[in-house]
């Protein structure tokens, strides 16, 4: 796909680095960085010129597939109660139907709406790496290649997590029949990584990481080597993301097998340090939400689809107070939107502690720019990527939105994001992803074909 790729774009309202700014030009170099931020500009003729330009999001945490079981699982089983775990068993039974195709267009067709919604990196925490039958494709990097031609089509930024999954549960439990698409062994993962590094180590929109799976699902012994053999395959500060604790189930499991929290024990046996993300993290406690933030973790937040699950709700109340970093993560892809994500967020917060105004702070009141701005950020961090916000040397990764809605027009500053968080839809109409235009008047250039592929793939679903 060739995109366009403007040296400069002009902006009547810009969130940057500085903060809010009026008539700005953002240059953008052939690198895809911004090269320069020039403030109370005029418009050079042929730039594009945007009423309101924003960072990109980060999309911290994505299975690409569960996109097309969207829907079909609000339903109830009849058995009793419904949860996280019979949700799981609904979700292997999906996956088993999926052949290498459908999961490039399932990915392509999620990219997209992705980028729509104002996301311009995704992290894929990928892993089904075979056959419906648990056996190997004849190349090991089968349905890696799918993410990666589908991310690649649509122009997103791709951070590639080959997930390590090994056991059913804490203690070496053997792998179930709905978990054998994923099971790897250490030497098989390493393998997996050792030619992802071959095949995507350079590549342009892509950033590989690694991701041992959770705690219940990869034994000490294998997330120990994996670890010690980073360095050997160049990738040394990669991303390293982990599920923990999720479900209260899973840390009464991991109690009963270690004496410890999963992360408790994680920061008692490893280094967590800001080159990991740990996704979801709900059931922590006020000693293990210090340590996150102390040693410079992101955590990697899923609120839609923490909520369709059931799982619980983060500390983020005390983890913002402590300084902690986060990110935002569309998870099972049940919603697409980082708006609603962070809406959330704070929503969740505010039932709990029946208080308004919970996710900011005296230095920055506004919850909308508190909650955008940490979310950008963080979220990057996570990805590996320097993008995040406006600002000479990172990434040109930008949103544009429409102001015409009547309760956007007047407004200026934070209360922009405070009401494209709480009060509108947010329009977007243009995303930049290093610098070139993947979507262009709230349109992909591929969204037609694409979203025809995912209808055919939840016929056959
Ligand atoms: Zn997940």
């Amino acid at each position: 796909m060739q995109w366009e790729r403007p040296n400069a774009l002009f902006a009547r309202k810009a969130l940057t680095s500085q903060g809010w700014q009026r008539d700005v030009l953002i240059g953008i170099g052939s690198d895809g960085t911004i090269a320069g931020i020039e403030k109370a500009a005029k418009a050079p003729p042929g730039a594009p010129v945007f009423d309101l330009v924003l960072p990109g999001m980060a999309n911290v945490h994505s299975h690409a597939f569960q996109r097309a079981m969207a829907g079909l699982t609000e339903i109830t089983s009849g058995k009793g109660r419904d949860n996280f775990w019979s949700w799981r068993e609904t979700m292997y039974g999906f996956t088993r139907k999926l052949t290498p195709e459908h999961i490039e267009a399932i990915a392509r067709a999620l990219y997209i709406d992705l980028l729509k919604h104002g996301y311009t990196a995704v992290g894929e925490f990928h892993y089904v790496h075979h056959d419906g039958n648990g056996k190997p494709y004849a190349s090991i990097t089968e349905l890696s290649d799918r993410i990666v031609a589908g991310a690649q089509a649509t122009g997103i930024h791709l951070t590639h997590l080959p997930v390590m999954y090994e056991t059913g549960n804490f203690g070496g439990a053997a792998a179930n029949d709905g978990q054998k698409r994923f099971v790897h062994n250490a030497d098989s993962y390493l393998q997996l990584v050792e030619a992802l590094v071959k095949k995507y180590g350079k590549a342009d929109g892509i950033t590989l990481g690694i991701a041992p799976h959770s705690l219940r699902a990869v034994t000490p012994q294998t997330l120990q080597r994996i670890l010690e053999a980073l360095p050997g395959l160049d990738l040394a500060d990669c991303p390293i993301h982990m599920h923990i604790a999720e479900q209260e189930k899973e840390v009464e499991d991991c109690i009963g097998w270690s004496k410890q929290r999963p992360a408790e024990w994680l920061f008692d046996h490893h280094q967590v340090d800001k080159h990991w993300c740990l996704i979801h993290a709900t059931h922590t406690t006020s000693d293990e939400v210090i340590r996150m933030a102390k040693n410079g973790a992101t955590v990697g937040l899923c609120p839609t689809t923490e909520a369709n699950l059931g799982d619980g709700i983060f500390p983020a109340e005390q983890y913002l107070k402590v300084q902690g970093s986060f990110g935002i993560g569309s998870d099972s892809n049940v919603c697409v939107s980082p708006w609603e994500e962070l809406r959330l967020m704070e929503y969740a917060q505010r039932l709990i502690t029946r208080k308004r105004t919970v996710l900011c702070s005296e230095a920055t009141p506004s919850v909308g720019r508190t909650l955008f701005a940490q979310a950008a950020g963080g979220g990057a961090k996570a990805l590996g990527i320097r993008a995040g916000e406006i600002a000479p040397g990172r990434r040109a990764d930008m949103m544009v939105l429409s102001t015409n809605h009547a309760l956007l027009a007047e407004k200026d500053g934070d209360a922009i994001l405070d009401t494209l968080l709480f009060a509108v839809t947010p329009a977007i109409t243009d995303v930049f992803v290093a610098g070139k235009r993947v979507v262009t008047n709230g349109r992909h250039a591929l969204e037609e074909e694409s979203a025809q592929q995912l209808r055919a793939i939840t016929r056959l679903c």
